[in-house]
């Protein structure tokens, strides 16, 4: 079993079923809900993922039924949801463990932040893939 949490400890989660392999999104909206260059992510089965903390939840539409989960106490991404779909998109950087599954890609590098520079050798994609 995989465990996660937020960064102050009200949401917690865990996962019983395997994740895909990762995938490094460089677009906009990754890099501003996360502050960071980009944000590393892995699909989970609705039915695999176990959530603790619902009074912390809340949740963004960043794009038309794209919603961004986070902690709204310590404002941790916990992970996206995309309407219609039976997986959730999990933010790598809540992980507590090792999910031991392999990257896969770098996915929006046409929105790339100019002053970060990608080293690894993985497969790029200028939009998603
Ligand atoms: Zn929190
Ligand atoms: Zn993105």
């Amino acid at each position: 079993m995989i465990s996660g949490s937020c960064l102050c400890g009200q949401i917690k989660y865990s996962i019983t079923g395997s994740m895909s392999d990762i995938v490094h999104c460089h677009c906009k909206t990754c890099r501003k809900a996360h502050g960071s260059a980009f944000s590393s992510v892995a699909a989970v089965n609705d039915q695999d993922f176990n959530l603790s903390g619902f009074d912390h939840l809340n949740s963004f539409e960043s794009s038309p039924g794209k919603e961004r989960f986070f902690c709204s106490n310590c404002g941790t991404q916990i992970y996206a949801k995309r309407a219609g779909t039976e997986h959730i998109i999990l933010r790598l950087g809540s992980l507590d463990d090792d999910p031991k599954v392999d990257e896969k890609n770098h996915i929006w590098v046409s929105q790339k932040a100019p002053w970060y520079s990608i080293t690894s050798q993985i497969p790029q994609c200028q939009a998603f893939e």
